[in-house]
């Protein structure tokens, strides 16, 4: 590992203090940016340890929402009385993901900005990755690219986002909140993920001297018909090959309203909107869920090895769309 100067955050502007710095990168579970500075893929001069700040709690808001703070672990979130009561989508999202000692160790801020688990962007041995030297080409583009996307990408990048979290969240209208110095942002989301067009060197709208402080849910509609249903090549510890969030809002069989969001097909939890209007104002039988699963892919584009993650895409969305109308 290269050399790096460490800095402790004992308040937040100490942390604002030395993002804006430049080439300096927060430290909170270490989980992924440890081990991408091990590799060589991030190479930071500095990091700033934010894990003592104070914000590790969860508070109710005045809207019936949470206020999750950006050092919540992951374990905590998951477990949280409030969380798998009302917001269960995000519950199950969590526990699906990686391992309990993990997820003792990951929290929610490190989650939405994990990086992509493209095996050439983690291996520095390839040298063409635009996502880690931007201009160098894309390796995946012809060689083995079973585990990437179908679903807008760009001829630049055809990574995958890996969260298991932020495709829950994205569902339940999350909104991410951000401080720097130069004042505090609300980001909806479905919007702080990026596709890679020519850019695929940055993953999220987060600024450089920006920190996480906080995501907020609103209340919902969705806590009794959700679900979150994770396709992967091992039953546990290995990233989607695809994922669904499925949330709804029914009226006796008929649906009001609708989320369906897919995980590891694109550079960001993948909004189906075209699934959520063939579902809303439907009844949920045969035809609206086969219409909601071929929906769900429109405007796909697989490349050699993954043709198949199309049609696994359609039938998670009809499985998590039936699980979750019967919890
Ligand atoms: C073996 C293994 C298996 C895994 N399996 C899964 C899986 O199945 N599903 C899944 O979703 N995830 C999985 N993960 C990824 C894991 O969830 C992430 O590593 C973890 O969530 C990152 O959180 P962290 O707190 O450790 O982040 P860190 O590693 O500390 O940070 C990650 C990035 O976020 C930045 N950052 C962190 N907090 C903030 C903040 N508040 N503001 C600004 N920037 C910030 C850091 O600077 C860094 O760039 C796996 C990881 C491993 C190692």
């Amino acid at each position: 590992m290269r050399a790096f100067d460490y800095v402790r955050a004992e308040r937040i502007d100490d942390a604002l203090t030395a993002l804006a710095e430049g080439n300096t990168r927060c430290l909170a579970g270490g989980t992924n940016l440890l081990d991408l500075m091990k590799g060589d893929v991030e190479q930071p001069a500095r990091l700033v340890d934010i894990t003592h700040l104070p914000l590790a709690g969860i508070e109710p808001l005045p809207d019936g929402g949470l206020r999750i703070g950006a050092l919540v672990p992951n374990s905590d979130l998951a477990n949280d009385r409030r969380i798998r009561e009302r917001y269960p989508l995000l519950a199950q999202a969590l526990v699906s993901g990686a391992s309990p000692q993990l997820r003792n160790m990951a929290t929610v801020g490190g989650n939405l900005l994990q990086r992509t688990r493209c095996h050439y962007f983690v291996d520095v041995g390839f040298d063409a990755c635009n996502k880690r030297k931007p201009g160098s080409g894309c390796t995946a583009l012809e060689g083995p690219n079973r585990i990437h996307a179908i679903l807008g990408a760009s001829n630049r990048c055809i990574a995958v986002h890996p969260s298991d979290m932020c495709v829950a969240l994205a569902a339940l209208d999350a909104v991410v909140e951000t401080q720097s110095r130069g004042g505090a942002r609300r980001i909806a989301m479905h919007d702080f993920h990026r596709l890679p067009g020519t850019t695929p060197q940055r993953d999220t709208e987060l600024r450089h001297d920006e920190l996480v402080t906080a995501v907020t849910l609103p209340p919902s509609p969705f806590a009794e018909h959700s679900r979150y249903l994770k396709v992967r090549d091992r039953a546990s510890y290995a990233f989607a090959l695809v994922s669904v969030a499925a949330a709804l809002d029914l009226d006796g069989d008929r649906v009001r309203d609708a989320r369906i969001v897919l995980g590891g097909v694109a550079h960001k939890p993948w909004r189906a909107r075209d699934a959520e209007h063939a579902l809303v104002g439907h009844a949920l039988d045969d035809a609206t869920l086969s219409a909601a699963g071929a929906a769900a892919t429109h405007g796909a584009r697989p490349y050699h090895d993954n043709a198949f993650k199309v049609t696994l895409a359609q039938r998670a969305v009809v499985r998590a769309i039936r699980e979750g109308a019967r919890t």
